[in-house]
């Protein structure tokens, strides 16, 4: 599957203490004496502006973030099975209470009184916890897969192989999915991109330093113990690890950056079935696409072609043992977590979770197969959730909200003085084109054909995986479903789709601590409001602005108007170049601008848009509420929105992966930006709240 996605959290497994404990030993000493708080939040400890979380010994014109926060970090210690914990989390676990609630019912009802859905999410979610049953059935319902891969003769016989290691989700080398073809948005097409690595990204297989080296290390001693755990002997297993980094290391050599995978223009290469099959000379792509039930000709995008050409040129020289050996640890890979027995589980967790991000703890089971079954089945459990937690009062107060974001966007465009009457004009075209959805899909997705079994784990999520892969290949040739969405109702996140010119806000995050009808429009717009900017700028960052109204991938802007966009850009790329996340690793300036600059131009648009309706509200701008203005209220509510505790080592994959900045981040160097927080708290001139030289774009 390919998606340009700008979700406001990125995915929220793999988003976290010391390090902040290490910036701000204050909250220690601090007045207030919270309790902290054992097991998950309850809706009441969840406000939008909470005056006791306010650190008052520190001052908000020297740290905003632990003025709002400390309180927060004093009563949320890290979970230990977290590498991160912030109130996206805090309300993503509340959730996932209501969700398991909903998937014991469905497991516990009657099985001739449930719903087809509730028999699939039900029976889906009893097979996943019962470790009992996965234990003893121990690699029997995988080795019909790995029968497959041993039987391989030579690589002729690749194409059918992974076209069907690719339906049951394992990703080997490349990858296959339908996509908005980027010169025409009205076609569906498929997209053919580079993929089959085991580390996060490809530089973890570059980098020099030796914590990379040591994680490379760690990753072959990885990679050999799963062999080992499936039978191997020591030696041999200890050979096919090496044996995979090599491939991997060739594979990813050839792959784009995260940060060059950013931009649209290095992804867009229109080509055809036919022209992809001459450049792969040792692969048969017509095999392939009829094994995958893709189509056999007609227009593609060959996402990353220098990757094609290094995977045809592996084919050649590669012996198939060793291409069997990589395809053996992948299948092993996909299904460890939840389908394999516990030592298989545990491994997979100890590399993924504790080496690279932090964790010390493993997530319980049932918090896994809950988000699993969000992931996979996620319109059969969304539906559920959403009648019963989402009130059709939330989704129209959301809709009001981004109206009136929308409308100081408008006016925005109309008084910024460096860009010209030409440029405005289309972007405010675009504005208007840009359409809002809320809370869930106008139209729920069928399951009807998927099968699931009960007492069958891995066979369930086979099975799912296979389902996914058809109903998304299924898109290719028919216009674009705008209806349709990328993540599930019940998810505490947002997001905004370029070539689909749409904001997308989930019932999940429209809720407290994020939204709440008890709280006053400062604090609501703060928090809520400024997502909903954060969303609406996409559409007009480094990357969105390259799309016109439809979704095409197509300049609108004059040629000088780009260049100022650019020169104003790049006082953000070093403002957050600038920032060293942990000791030796610098926030990537450029992979973060699209998120920085949604950020910074969300908060301004939820402040403009907030002040409009204070104005016509007659609001008394100097009138206290819990003791504070209206403005600062506005201005606490965005910073609380990113209390997080992190793990250093979560930071520094955070850092090198994911192109959202550290939530302290967020809220410091965001508000830098913007004097006109520092006049709501009367901060000095030389403040560290306020930049000299304030960044500003939008
Ligand atoms: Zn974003």
């Amino acid at each position: 599957m390919f998606s340009v996605r700008n979700s406001t959290l990125g995915p929220l497994t793999a988003l976290a203490a010391c390090v902040f404990v290490a910036l701000c030993g204050a909250w220690i000493a601090m007045g207030q004496e919270l309790p902290e708080r054992s097991g998950p939040a309850t809706p009441s400890d969840l406000r939008v502006f909470d005056p006791t979380l306010i650190d008052k010994s520190i001052d908000p014109c020297e740290n905003f973030y632990r003025y709002s926060c400390n309180g927060w970090f004093k009563r949320n210690p890290l979970p230990a099975d977290q590498t991160r914990y912030g109130r996206f989390d805090e309300l993503h676990e509340l959730n996932r209470l209501h969700l398991r609630q909903i998937l014991e019912a469905a497991a516990d009802a009657h099985p001739e009184t449930r719903t087809p859905n509730e028999q699939k999410i039900g029976d889906y979610y009893a097979s996943c916890i019962d470790t009992a049953t996965i234990d003893k059935l121990g690699l029997k319902p995988l080795q019909p897969e790995l029968d497959r891969i041993a039987a391989l003769q030579s690589v002729g016989d690749l194409p059918a192989a992974l076209a069907h290691l690719h339906r049951i989700g394992v990703n080997v080398f490349f990858g296959i999915g339908s996509g908005q073809d980027f010169t025409d948005a009205s076609q569906v097409i498929p997209f053919y991109s580079a993929g089959g690595l085991g580390l996060p990204e490809r530089d973890y297989y570059t980098r020099t330093d030796a914590k990379s080296v040591e994680q490379r290390k760690q990753y072959v001693d990885h990679v050999r113990k799963m062999f080992v755990l499936a039978g191997e002997s020591d030696a041999q297993a200890a050979k096919d690890a090496d044996t995979v980094l090599a491939l991997e290391t060739r594979l990813a050599k050839a792959s784009l950056t995260v940060t060059e995978q950013r931009n649209p223009q290095n992804l867009n290469h229109p080509t055809d079935v036919a022209a992809l099959a001459k450049v792969l000379s040792h692969f048969s792509l017509p095999d392939y696409a009829a094994a995958a039930k893709a189509p056999g000709s007609g227009k593609i995008n060959d996402l990353e072609p220098k990757f094609f050409d290094e995977f045809n040129a592996l084919l050649a020289d590669t012996p198939i043992d060793q291409i069997k050996t990589y395809l053996r640890w992948h299948l092993l890979h996909a299904y460890a977590p939840l389908g394999l027995p516990e030592p298989f589980d545990k491994e997979t967790w100890n590399f993924y979770s504790h080496i690279l991000n932090g964790a010390e703890q493993e997530q319980e089971r049932w918090k896994r197969c809950t988000s699993r079954i969000d992931f996979e089945l996620m319109d059969a459990l969304g539906q559920a959730y959403v009648a019963k937690y989402f009130p059709p009062e939330a989704k129209q107060q959301a809709l009001n909200m981004t109206i009136a974001i929308e409308q100081a966007m408008g006016k925005d465009i109309d008084s910024l003085e460096w860009m010209s009457a030409e440029t405005k004009a289309r972007a405010k075209e675009k504005l208007h084109t840009v359409m809002n959805k809320i809370g869930y899909p106008d139209k729920w997705r069928d399951y009807s054909k998927l099968e699931i079994i009960h007492g069958d784990a891995l066979g369930n999520q086979e099975r799912a995986r296979e389902f996914e892969f058809a109903r998304d290949l299924a898109k290719i040739g028919k216009p674009p479903d705008k209806s349709e969405w990328q993540i599930s109702p019940p998810t505490v996140d947002a997001y905004y789709d370029p070539q689909q010119n749409n904001i997308n806000f989930p019932a999940g995050i429209l809720q407290p601590p994020f939204f709440s009808d008890k709280e006053d429009d400062a604090a609501n717009y703060g928090d809520m409001g400024s997502t909903i900017g954060h969303e609406l700028t996409h559409g007009f960052d480094d990357e969105g602005r390259q799309f016109d109204k439809d979704g095409n991938l197509k300049d609108w802007w004059t040629k000088e108007d780009g260049q100022k966009f650019n020169d104003r850009a790049q006082c953000m790329v070093k403002q957050y170049d600038s920032i060293e996340i942990v000791p030796g690793v610098h926030l990537n300036g450029k992979l973060t601008l699209g998120e920085n600059l949604a950020d910074l131009g969300g908060l301004w648009l939820a402040w403009l848009s907030w002040l409009d309706k204070a104005e016509a509200a007659h609001l008394d701008m100097n009138a206290k509420l819990d003791g504070y203005t209206p403005a600062q209220r506005f201005w606490i509510a965005y910073a609380q929105q990113w209390c997080t505790q992190t793990r250093p080592e979560q930071l520094r994959t955070q850092a090198q992966t994911n192109p959202h900045s550290p939530d302290e981040y967020r809220t410091n160097t965001v508000l830098q930006d913007l004097p006109e927080f520092g006049k709501s708290f009367n901060c000095k001139k030389d403040a560290k709240m306020l930049s000299p030289n304030p960044c500003r774009v939008w």
